[in-house]
């Protein structure tokens, strides 16, 4: 080999990086995560088909929300069409209302915000914490004691003089939050804990499932998730009432009637169809499977990328119960200028990898809100790269 010239540094990276990938994969091409259908998902949906029953009125749903409740450790699951809508409805049902603040990291995908936009409360964003990515407890608890205070059981954000209602944090790519820290917090300061658990179904904190630690939990069954429906989401509680809300939203607000129509509350549409249930019903039999093939692949990344130079990549070690959903390298310090080429070298070799979400602060219809410093989320957001993490893969 000529060393005359040697590659620069960044190109150095990129082809390091690149076949740490294929080795650990032991693929040429790879997808950032791509569903795997080796179960029931055919005969669930065959006998869906046959029985008229595709709609939001079906067995599969009831079936779903069940077992969705067995494997959490939930009293209830309330299905939904997708996991915004859950937290939309999570939101209503936890109360809520206008020109109140929610308390949200800005390091998440866009929907959390979103949610709170639906019900006109303001997004108020949090810094989270650099070792699991979300928010982070001594941040907010520092912040809450700054900028507000509980007043007849209400906290106040005395600077903008709204209540702050609730708290969403969130599992970042699957990883367990420091939700105990979190909701002794929320309780202290009277705020409602809505945990977004979009992405860590199968993650547990302290051998509790993650959703579980709040008032609601959200879960999300996109094509891209952990299992998927398709769409889906579901909303999981251990409040009855909550519970029967939720539900009752969910379905337009219908009376139970043998064939009237009477609606007592503007309700929404959110029912996960049967069809998308009965994908679910397969896909949650494969899920033990789809979670030991993920530590593998984390193992083998470990593996590959141990010599790698200038990177972290984030295993086990790090994060003893997370269900992995997406596989994470963390650029060190300086070099998150190569983020983008690195990405643009993998995508060209074959494998589809990703940077984080721009953070949610720094979008146009959500900056001037309420925050802490937010330096954590701007620094880490810059320097992390998720890689190919579908179960097909091990
Ligand atoms: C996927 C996801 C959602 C939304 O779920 P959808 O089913 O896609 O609507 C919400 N929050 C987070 C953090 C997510 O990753």
């Amino acid at each position: 080999m000529n060393y005359d010239m040697p590659f620069c540094e960044k190109e150095f990276m990129i082809s390091e990086i690149a076949d740490a990938i294929r080795k650990a994969t032991k693929r040429s091409t790879a997808q950032l995560h791509q569903p795997v259908f080796n179960g029931n998902e055919w005969l669930y949906l065959k006998d869906c088909l046959d029985s008229s029953f595709v709609s939001s009125v079906g067995t599969y749903v009831s079936e779903f929300e069940k077992k969705i409740a067995q494997y959490t450790g939930a009293v209830h699951a309330i299905a939904t069409v997708n996991g915004t809508a859950a937290l939309h409805l999570a939101l209503i049902v936890a109360g809520v209302n206008a020109d109140e603040e929610v308390l949200v990291p800005s390091m998440t995908f866009v929907a959390n915000a979103n949610a709170v936009s639906y019900v006109n409360a303001k997004p108020h964003f949090i810094d989270c914490s650099e070792k699991n990515f979300g928010i982070d407890p001594i941040l907010l608890r520092a912040h809450l004691e700054k900028i507000s205070e509980v007043r007849n059981g209400i906290c106040i954000n005395k600077e903008t003089g709204r209540i702050i209602r609730a708290l969403v944090p969130m599992h970042v790519f699957g990883h367990p939050c420091d939700i105990i820290e979190l909701k002794e917090i929320a309780d202290e300061f009277q705020i409602i804990m809505i945990e977004d658990a979009a992405e860590s179904l199968g993650s547990f904190y302290r051998e509790k499932h993650t959703g579980t630690f709040g008032r609601m939990g959200v879960i999300s069954f996109n094509g891209n998730k952990t299992i998927t429906t398709g769409g889906g989401g579901v909303i999981i509680t251990n409040d009855d009432e909550i519970a029967e809300s939720a539900r009752f939203l969910s379905t337009t607000a219908k009376e139970q009637h043998p064939y009237a129509y009477v609606h007592t509350k503007v309700g929404y549409n959110y029912r996960m169809p049967n069809l998308n249930a009965a994908l679910g019903c397969a896909q949650l039999e494969e899920l033990p499977k789809i979670l030991r093939s993920k530590r593998k692949l984390t193992s083998e990344y470990k593996n590959a990328f141990s010599r790698v130079k200038n990177i972290q990549f984030l295993d086990d070690s790090n994060f003893p119960d997370s269900n992995f959903w997406l596989q994470t390298l963390l650029l060190n310090e300086n070099y998150s200028q190569y983020r983008d080429a690195i990405i643009e070298g993998c995508i060209e070799a074959g494998f589809q990898v990703r940077p984080a979400w721009s953070p949610i602060h720094s979008l146009p219809m959500y900056s001037n809100l309420p925050s802490t410093k937010l330096s954590n989320t701007i620094n880490l957001s810059k320097r992390i790269i998720n890689l190919p993490s579908g179960m097909g893969l091990t």
